[in-house]
């Protein structure tokens, strides 16, 4: 086992764990017995590889972004997650997990969700299950993203407002542990992200990894070598920069970048720079490093991407980034814009406001015109056209 993997107490290090209130041990207990030989079962890799090939799309390209590279002097690839179906990377996941919960049984499905991105994802594998799904959201939240609240409740989901508190994602995810401990036998808890108590960090990461598996096989056949000198992927939990490292994490040769929102800077006050500002502490169930006061409140974060402002970082990034085998940069709401705007310009594609936080990381480094780098677009910016149009002025 890897020293960069989850341990059999459920530890990343000195991170991870299941932090969790008593009733909900049951839950967590279930899953954390079944996962790994559920997930190992032929007929369940069988379903799993038919679904996120013929409904999701994959594999995902691998694109050579040729005037991007002739910008940055390196060979830069795109790992297209943003073709998926629902327009990003969290779809993987909550394909796994509905799998997963299916084969314990389950048949009601619920989640929280911030922006809605991971509500909407839940919502279709729900449908496409044909499963009972209730997705909590700040009520805030739900007034912010009418669009993706629409979605959900097209697709036969119920939104229930959490009212209480901030009215905003950890809320929601406070009132979707206290359903999940009223309703342990027939319900499954799908969360988002690589955060929550063992095993989920493992689990969602597991099923994330298809991203860095994938790549791995591509760019052996468009360069030889399966492996780039840089991943370099955003972090909001940190889900899909997982999903990139996973495979690459024993190769040392590879560098890992993770680009945390800096919102409107580090130390502005309005920023989700969870590596530079955060300290140990628990947060959603597990050990991790997140933003919070000297006396352990939660900080609430802030960024223009609402997929990126999380006050933590998972578990297994707490750990990368105390050991330092993968780099945490910080990269404000102005260079995310602007990175966002420059990958339209050149390739015609326009990147979510999330992904575009790891492109705006090329503009600061130093390549060789050797280099093959590889960037996860983890998700279409179709969802941030007011945002951009809005900054922009167009
Ligand atoms: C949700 C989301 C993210 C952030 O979540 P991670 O778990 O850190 O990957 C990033 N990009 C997009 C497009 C998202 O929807």
């Amino acid at each position: 086992m890897s020293n960069y993997q989850v341990n059999e107490k459920g530890y990343y290090g000195t991170f991870g764990g299941a932090y969790i209130p008593e009733m909900l041990y049951p839950n967590v207990e279930e899953l954390r017995q079944n996962y790994r030989q559920i997930m190992d079962e032929p007929a369940f890799k069988a379903e799993f590889d038919k679904l996120m090939r013929d409904y999701v799309g994959r594999p995902s390209p691998l694109y050579l972004a040729g005037r991007l590279s002739e910008r940055y002097g390196a060979n830069i690839y795109l790992k297209r997650e943003d073709l998926n179906h629902t327009g990003a990377h969290k779809i993987n996941n909550t394909i796994g997990q509905i799998l997963l919960a299916q084969r314990l049984g389950k048949t009601r499905i619920i989640a929280e969700t911030g922006a809605g991105q991971h509500g909407v994802a839940t919502a279709t594998v729900c449908a496409l299950k044909g499963l009972e799904c209730v997705v909590y959201m700040g009520e805030i939240d739900i007034q912010r993203q009418a669009p993706n609240v629409a979605r959900m409740k097209m697709m036969g989901a119920e939104v229930r407002p959490a009212k209480s508190g901030s009215k905003t994602l950890k809320d929601a995810t406070n009132e979707a542990l206290r359903d999940w401990i009223n309703n342990p036998v027939n319900t499954h808890y799908i969360i988002g992200s690589v955060v929550g108590p063992h095993p989920y960090p493992d689990l969602v990461a597991r099923f994330q990894s298809i991203i860095s598996e994938e790549t791995k096989k591509q760019l052996k056949e468009k360069t030889g070598s399966e492996l780039p000198n840089y991943a370099l992927a955003c972090v909001g939990g940190g889900s899909n920069a997982m999903g990139m490292f996973y495979h690459f994490l024993d190769d040392e040769s590879v560098r890992l970048i993770a680009a945390e929102a800096a919102g409107k800077g580090v130390h502005s006050g309005h920023s989700a720079a969870t590596s530079v500002l955060g300290k140990e502490g628990v947060l959603h169930g597990s050990r991790t490093i997140l933003m919070q006061t000297p006396d352990g409140q939660v900080i609430e974060p802030y960024s223009i991407s609402a997929g990126l402002d999380y006050p933590g970082i998972g578990p297994q990034h707490a750990w990368l980034h105390k050991i330092q085998r993968a780099e945490y940069v910080s990269i404000t709401d102005d260079e995310a814009m602007q990175a966002g705007l420059l990958l339209t310009r050149l390739e015609g594609i326009i990147p979510a406001i999330e992904s575009a936080h790891a492109l705006a990381q090329l503009e600061k480094m130093k390549f060789k015109p050797e280099d093959t780098v590889v960037v996860c677009l983890s998700g279409r910016g179709d969802k941030d056209l007011d945002n951009y149009m809005k900054y922009f002025g167009f």
